[in-house]
This record gives structure tokens, sequence and C-alpha cells, in this order.
């Protein structure tokens, strides 16, 4: 039939879940034409707007999705936000098949009092911000306190505690946006904390993320060794990848430092630490009640073994004074479009290995399909089991037969509403500008954060 020759398949959003599963597609189907939508008007999700500026080698990725952008049987739209711009059901109209992956744009809040004071925001609007997201430009955090506290412990929060700590000059060379390297250079924040609810054994950072910590140029750790008692006992149980951070940690925090190590600790201007059990109960205001002043937080002990380890309050409460929180608990999917099942709870759309529930013809993938945990390496291989699903049904015969319109059905629809997609080709016309503007200050680049300046560039 039709759509086993030429299957037209589209897939929503532009980051690792979305051009994986294109390459799935692309590879295992010798016809099949993969239309990749995404709202920001440059590809790449969180590979551009997540990861730390001062990981490129992470963002080597982008070469291979670029490869799969440039397959003749590919086109990326940007600029087209789904569920404003056109819906799911006319994609799926002008589709044989839909997949979502638009990750997970949404913070999960604290739910506690005083959040909302000035001087407290999200670890996700953080990260934005120093990576040139353009909804996040104008968050100006302030960072003429001393002190900031980071509610959380994965590697998010330990990004965003590095990016604080690091001596400004060893970012100039990244491509961190110019407006957060001035804000970085005027900072005056010497410490951060970064505070867990439970205990060494159950931090949701990795090995690699906490190495560049404790070998941070210009900061030492403070760790207290009481957290870590009977601890090495335990680690004999844990599986090796657990148990080589928590012998790291373990390590940082008993033993002496040798004498370059103590050298360098002694002249070190900044710290971080991080806080074990306790719990975030409330914001604390300043005197003024105008700003975020501090954190009140529980006092928690550990009960249950293993995955079922939850921290439980004690009823001791202790005050941790600062200028500056950020939340990390974590990212959260919102719902797209009121025509796809969405799971409130988990904040993910039902799924079975990425066919969605109760809807053939809508897949998922990453983020959006697993909730927002696990690396790029992770989210790979989930797309890559998204395809291969489709791909199955495809051949089943379980998606509609006939040809299908594919993009010349929705550019008309968009047309008709006043939008003009970028394509992956204006794309790297952006992408050359960047590049040229880094020039001349050593950066690989400097991004545009301006959606206005960069349709403006591209002439539409
Ligand atoms: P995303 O990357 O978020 O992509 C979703 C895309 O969909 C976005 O481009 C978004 O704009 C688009 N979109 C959203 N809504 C719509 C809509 N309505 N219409 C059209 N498009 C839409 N992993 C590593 O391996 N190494 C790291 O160093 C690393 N650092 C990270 C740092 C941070 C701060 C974060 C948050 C994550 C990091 N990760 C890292 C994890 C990695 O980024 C994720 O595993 C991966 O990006 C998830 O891919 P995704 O495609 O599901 O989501």
């Amino acid at each position: 039939s039709t759509q086993e020759k030429t299957p037209q398949i589209c897939v929503v959003g532009s980051g690792p879940a979305g051009f994986y599963t294109a390459q799935h597609l692309l590879k295992q189907h010798p016809q099949a034409h993969v239309d990749i939508y995404e709202k920001q008007p440059v590809p790449f999700g969180l590979v551009r707007f997540g990861v730390a500026p001062d990981h490129p080698e992470v963002k080597n990725v982008i070469n291979t999705f670029t490869q799969t952008a440039h397959s003749g049987r590919c086109a990326f739209w940007g600029n087209v936000e789904v569920g404003r711009d056109v819906t799911v059901p006319e994609l799926q109209e002008a589709y044989h098949a839909v997949v979502l992956s638009y990750g997970a744009e949404d913070h999960r809040a604290l739910e506690i009092p005083g959040e909302e004071l000035p001087g407290v925001c999200s670890a996700r609007a953080f990260v934005g911000w120093y990576n040139g997201l353009p909804e996040n430009q104008e968050l100006e955090p302030d960072l003429s306190c001393d002190t900031a506290v980071i509610l959380g412990q994965g590697n998010v929060a330990l990004d965003v505690a590095r990016i604080l700590l690091t001596p400004p000059e060893h970012l100039e060379r990244t491509d961190i946006t110019k407006a957060a390297l001035g804000v970085l250079r005027q900072s005056r924040v010497k410490t951060v904390w970064l505070v867990g609810r439970r205990g060494p054994l159950q931090v949701a950072f990795t090995i690699k993320e906490l190495r560049e910590m404790i070998q941070l140029p210009g900061a030492r750790p403070i760790l207290d060794p009481v957290d870590f008692l009977g601890l090495q006992d335990k680690i004999k149980e844990v599986p090796r990848p657990r148990k080589r951070l928590t012998e790291l940690l373990l390590r940082t925090a008993t033993e002496k430092p040798g004498p370059a190590e103590a050298a360098r600790q002694a002249s070190a201007s900044r710290a971080w630490g991080l806080r074990f059990f306790r719990s975030p109960q409330q914001v604390l205001p300043s005197p003024d009640g105008r700003r975020a002043a501090g954190v009140r937080l529980a006092v928690t002990r550990l009960e249950g073994v293993d995955e079922a380890t939850r921290a439980v309050p004690t009823g001791d409460m202790e005050d941790l004074p600062c200028g500056l929180v950020l939340s990390s608990i974590g990212y959260k999917s919102r719902p797209v479009d009121p025509s796809v099942p969405f799971d409130s709870k988990l904040g993910v759309i039902p799924n079975v290995e990425g066919r969605v529930m109760d809807v053939p013809g809508l897949y998922c993938s990453g983020w959006v399909k697993r909730g927002p945990t696990g690396v790029i390496a992770t989210t790979m291989t989930d797309s890559f089991l998204t395809g291969q699903m489709l791909l199955q049904d495809l051949k089943a015969g379980l998606l509609p037969s006939g040809p299908r319109p594919g993009y010349a059905a929705i550019q008309a629809l968009l047309s008709s509403r006043g939008v003009r997609p970028v394509s992956f080709s204006d794309w790297e016309k952006l992408d050359a500008e960047e590049v040229a503007r880094g020039q001349g200050t050593g950066k690989p680049r400097e991004k545009l954060v301006d959606p206005q300046e960069m349709l403006r560039l591209l002439g539409h």
C-alpha cells in the first residue's frame, strides 16, 4: 500500500528525542519521509538550552542531528508551536503517524510558603538564562549576595552550582551568553549549598559532575564527616557506579587532603557544600518582606531500605541564610493538546513502549514519554525503540492506508495563520551568524537570544 511505500511521518520537538526518532525511521525505512516541527526558531532542544556551556563535548551530538536533517527525506520546521499554530489532530490528518517528542518545559514547584519571593527562581529558568533560552532572558538573577542555596542534588543542581562558582574567565571561551557572563563577572556569591532531603547514598548526580566540582578552580568542598558515618559498610552492597560515586564523596569528606590539595583549598575564595537530610519548609523573607533571606529546613532521617528509602522529619528545624534560592527538584512536561491523553500526576503521555494509549497512529519518545530523567544516551535508546514500534505498526497495516499530503497540507494551514516556519537551511544561516559573532572574542558562538532578531536576519 502507499503508506508502506512512502509513509509521511511527523515528529514534534527537535531535541535528542525528536532527532533520534527521525534518525531511526529514516535509517530503517528506505522511503519514509520525516518532518520535524519545533516551536523555537532553532533546533536541538536541551542540547542547546540545557547542557552546560562548559561541556562542549556533550554537544557533539549536534553533528549527528545535522546529518539527519540533511537527509533528502527529512525536513525541519522551526518557529511552529504545536498546540498553538497547528493542532495534533491536524497533524494526524496530514501524516500517517505523529511522534510527540516535545520534552519537559516546566519545572516542579516547591509548594512551600515564600516560593514567590524575589530571589527565588527555578534552576530551569537559571539554566535557560545562561544558555540563551529566549523566554528566560529577562531573569536578571541577583548575584549580589554571598550565599546561594540550591534545593536538589541532581546533575542540574551541580551544573548550576558549577556555573555560579567557576571563575568567569574560565567561561569566556564557551557559548554562554554575553549577558550572563557579564552578570557572573559581577557576582559576589562565595558559597553555594546544595540541599537534599536524603543522604549521600541517594544523591542523583553522576561521578563526572562531582569530580568537576571537587576540582573546581578557586573553590573548596564543605562536607560534614558526620553525614558519612557507617557508610563504609553500606557501600559494599550497592551497584558499582553508585559505589564509585559514594567512595569519592566519602574520601572527599573524611580523608585529609595531601599538601598540594590542602594548599589549594586554603587559598580558595569560594566554597560549595552538600547539606544532607534537610527538607525545605519555607523560604524566609528579609525583614522588610521584600526578598528571600534564607530557607527553613526540616531535619530528616531515613526510613526504609534501598529504593523505598524515605526522608521523614525528626521535628528539628534549621534556618540557612542566603540571598538566592534555586529550586532544582525536577522538570515537568505540559499537556500539548486536549486531544492527547496526559497523565498529570506522572507528567508524561501514557504509553506502552512509545505507543500512546488508545490513540492509534500517535507515538511519543524522550522526556515526555519517560519523565524528565536520563541523559542523552538514555533518550537515544528510548527514541529508537519508539521508532521501532512505529515501523512495526506500519508493517502490520495498522496505520492509515492511502497517501497523505504531509507538509503541503500543514504549510497551507500555517500560511493561512500567518506563521512563517524556519527551515534547516535558515537555521544554518543563523548558525553561521552566531559563529561569526563569537569569533572576535574567541567564543565558539555568540547565541542569538531574540527570536524577532532571528526572523529579521532571515528576512521573514
Ligand atoms: P528536549 O531536549 O527538551 O527537546 C524537546 C524539544 O521540543 C525542544 O526543542 C522544545 O522547544 C520542543 N517543543 C516543546 N514544546 C513544543 C511544541 N508545543 N511544539 C513544538 N516543539 C515543542 N544529558 C547528557 O547526556 N549530558 C549532559 O551534560 C546533560 N546536561 C543537561 C543539563 C540540563 C540543565 C538538563 C535539563 C538536561 C541535561 N541532560 C544532559 C539531559 C538531556 O538534555 C535530555 O536527556 C534530553 O534533552 C531529553 O530530550 P527530549 O528530546 O526528550 O527533550
